[in-house]
């Protein structure tokens, strides 16, 4: 066996939460678990996701679900399963896609580095908005008679980036495009917890939903969920599975093949496929996460940052804990007076430390204990008095 010590890699203290930079998420036992009892046998795949379908249907609510490898991967999938729906033509031609309705509507403050995903589809965004809040230059972003306006012939879709602050609501767009039979792909990718949203988003009446596997869930890294109604769920997944069969064998699952004038080749997400030990490793993982106590584990995560808070106080280290209720994931600020700078020696350090960098340009570095191992407390406390600490 190799090990990270034989390549003379260090591995680092992940103190920012579950980010794919760093690998994501500890690992859930019970996932590791059925990550090696899957490997021990081959099942046909495209059983393996439909089962799975039922199963999520079952936990969230949704007409169909599917494991894919990451909500990157979900996003693209669920966007191509929008433009192609049963047209094995279509899926074939993606990601060009000159000859059918191809744009998605989208807020210009939900676009972000991670729409390319959606991109890469063949969708062709179209913003609408003005963000007159980030701006500085008034009190209106982006209404839902924008989204309306925008509709046209070759309109395909809407993107809605879900977060705590996205405006307009859900429900304004959904209600729109339901209107002018638009369907709308949700990017939820960093919404749990809390595990309710699973189903909360489900039911908004979004065609697509996409959720991160290995954030919070704690599943592979490179796994995700997407779910959501059933046209578009089977179609995302043939746009996945290899193709490599015969027409005469070829029963699509999750779809009927009389909806179908033949049998697609391999799609635009065959380069994301999903093993079935990842598959198990997710489905493990989520069934822990939605049937254990969220706000138990907020509560123990947060018990860990007052800890780290007090010692960092004894050090004269000012921070804040930023924890908004109780199913959220808390987050200590720790105020540096020179944030950049004490950001790269953390990282460099013995041992090195990742801290959230999202506020670094306010002085402030980001404590997330979700990914902290019991056993980096004291290294993480220690890196942090001797680099930024000066007595009080
Ligand atoms: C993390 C994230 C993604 C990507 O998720 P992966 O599972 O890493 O592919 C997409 N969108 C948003 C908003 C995210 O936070």
């Amino acid at each position: 066996m190799i090990n990270y010590n034989d390549l003379k890699i260090i591995p680092v203290i992940n103190a920012c939460g579950t980010v794919t930079r760093l690998g994501g998420a500890p690992l859930r036992q019970e996932a590791l678990d059925a990550y090696h009892q899957a490997s021990l046998e081959s099942v046909a795949i495209e059983e393996l996701q439909t089962a799975v379908s039922a199963q999520l249907s079952a936990w969230t609510g949704a007409e169909a679900g599917i494991i894919t490898s990451g909500a990157a991967a979900a996003l693209t999938l669920g966007a191509a399963a929008i433009l192609a729906g049963n047209d094995p033509a279509k899926m074939e031609c993606l990601p060009h896609t000159e000859d059918m309705p191809h744009e998605f509507i989208v807020s210009r403050d939900h676009r972000s580095g991670y729409d390319h995903a959606v991109r890469a589809s063949g969708a062709r965004l179209k913003e609408v908005g003005l963000n007159e809040v980030v701006s500085g230059a008034g009190v209106r972003r982006t209404e839902p008679w924008e989204y309306e306006a925008a509709i046209t012939s070759i309109t395909a879709g809407i993107l809605y980036v879900h977060t705590n602050s996205s405006a307009p609501s859900l429900a304004d767009v959904i209600a729109i495009g339901t209107k002018h039979q638009i369907p709308v792909l949700v990017d939820a990718a960093g919404e749990l917890p809390p595990p309710s949203n699973l189903a909360h988003l489900v039911a908004s009446g979004a065609a697509v939903v996409a959720f991160s596997g290995g954030k919070a869930i704690g599943g592979p890294q490179a796994t995700g969920l997407l779910l959501g109604q059933q046209q578009f769920i089977g179609s995302a997944l043939l746009q996945m599975l290899d193709m490599d069969d015969h027409p005469q064998l070829w029963e699509p699952t999750l779809l009927d093949p009389e909806d179908f004038n033949g049998m697609p080749r391999h799609g635009i997400g065959r380069g994301f496929k999903v093993s079935k030990e990842s598959i198990m490793a997710l489905m493990s993982a989520l069934d822990s996460f939605l049937h254990e106590d969220n706000s138990a584990r907020m509560a123990e995560l947060a018990s860990t940052l007052s800890d780290i808070q007090a010692r960092l106080s004894e050090a004269g280290i000012e921070s804040h804990l930023n924890w908004p209720n109780q199913e959220a994931t808390p987050r200590l600020n720790v105020v540096s007076s020179n944030a950049f700078e004490d950001c790269a020696t953390l990282r460099n350090g013995n041992p090195r430390v990742f801290v959230g960098h999202g506020l670094l340009d306010q002085g402030l570095l980001i404590l997330n204990a979700i990914a902290l191992l019991e056993h980096q407390i004291d290294d993480l406390c220690n890196a942090l008095i001797s680099t930024i600490g000066k007595p009080a």
